[in-house]
């Protein structure tokens, strides 16, 4: 195989070579999450040369994102358009060699092997720690690498799980499915550059997993802060008897159908996900709303304003609640309005 013009001063890095090359062509990425860290993070690999590279997130563009989130537009927030479509327009105008994926969807229980499914590699782009319990122990069971980041006001932190090599994210943060934090982009910010950095990092880790060089990924987490100048490395320990790696016992995989709401980072809004097989009629849903509220709608979905709250429900049938951190309103307001 001859290398490709583009791809000619990555495959010059001794690092990578030509062989590199080819097991990166050759890949399949999975990107859970396209917001901050995840959308700087496919623009990386997309350039890189993956050869399959899998969008998934389950929100839509807004103003907001702009100002970090490398690969939107204007006009996608305009049109509110699914991060995971978004994104794929845009990468596909970078790199048309690639293969894309899109998946607008909330990742769960019920979806996350088949999501990840022949992944070279995962990595997290997510706001929120359940899932990301839920990632280590499908990537553990699956023995998928996997990448973990995050980022908050002028800081944020990464590590990298490799199973049979590397400590598991359970190790790090062990019990860690029920934590939510006081701290979000919306209370406390997020600048620009630290998004773009981890998002860096992270896919640097990527490329050593994608050129079969697992045994040189970082064996610690990496903290790292923008404005006060640090960057440090703390070890990762393997837990003794950690339930995920060393017991396989995968409890938040086995669970179904219980993952009903949660919230949102970044913004006071509820997610409503309808419990196991549940289907909407979207047209259906659409007509009748539109005789009782002013209803904006596109492809993907359909927007309302009810009283201090704004909805918005995709076409499989998940909804955002906005204006209420309460499950309970956002699953009335579901109820009353959309059903299921
Ligand atoms: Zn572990």
């Amino acid at each position: 195989m001859i290398i490709p013009e583009r791809y000619a001063r990555q495959a010059l890095v001794s690092e990578i070579g030509e062989a590199g090359q080819q097991a990166i062509r050759q890949s399949r990425v999975v990107i859970i999450g396209l917001g901050a860290l995840g959308s700087n993070i496919a623009n990386i690999l997309a350039r890189a040369g993956v050869g399959s590279l899998c969008l998934v997130d389950r929100d839509f563009v807004d103003w907001t994102n702009l100002q970090r989130q490398g690969l939107y537009e204007e006009e996608d927030a305009a049109n509110s358009l699914p991060k995971a479509v978004a994104a794929k327009n845009r990468l596909a105008r970078i790199n048309s060699e690639v293969d894309y994926e899109v998946i607008v969807d909330d990742v769960n229980s019920g979806n996350v092997e088949k999501i990840i499914s022949g992944a070279t590699v995962v990595l997290d782009g997510l706001d929120n720690f359940y899932t990301r319990a839920l990632i280590n122990e499908a990537c553990v069971k699956m023995r998928i690498p996997w990448i973990y980041g995050g980022c908050i006001a002028t800081y944020g932190s990464t590590a990298t799980f490799v199973p049979g090599i590397t400590p598991c994210f359970n190790c790090l943060f062990p019990g860690v499915s029920g934590h939510t934090s006081p701290f979000t982009c919306d209370t406390v910010g997020v600048l620009g550059p630290i998004a773009f950095m981890v998002a860096a990092w992270e896919a640097s880790e990527a490329l050593k997993i994608l050129v079969g060089k697992k045994d040189q990924v970082s064996r610690g987490l990496t903290f790292i802060e923008l404005w006060h100048n640090s960057v440090t490395i703390a070890p990762v320990e393997r837990l003794q008897g950690c339930p995920v790696c060393e017991k396989q016992e995968f409890n938040l995989l086995n669970r179904s159908g219980d993952l009903m709401t949660t919230s949102l980072c970044g913004r006071k809004a509820v997610q409503v996900v309808p419990a196991g097989s549940t289907k909407i009629n979207f047209e259906l849903t659409l007509e009748t709303l539109s005789k009782i509220f002013q209803v904006e709608h596109n492809a993907y979905l359909l927007r309302f304003r009810c009283g201090e709250y704004g909805i918005v429900l995709f076409r499989d049938g998940r909804a955002i609640v906005f204006g209420t951190e309460d499950p309970q309103v956002a699953r009335s307001l579901y109820g009353r309005y959309i059903g299921g």
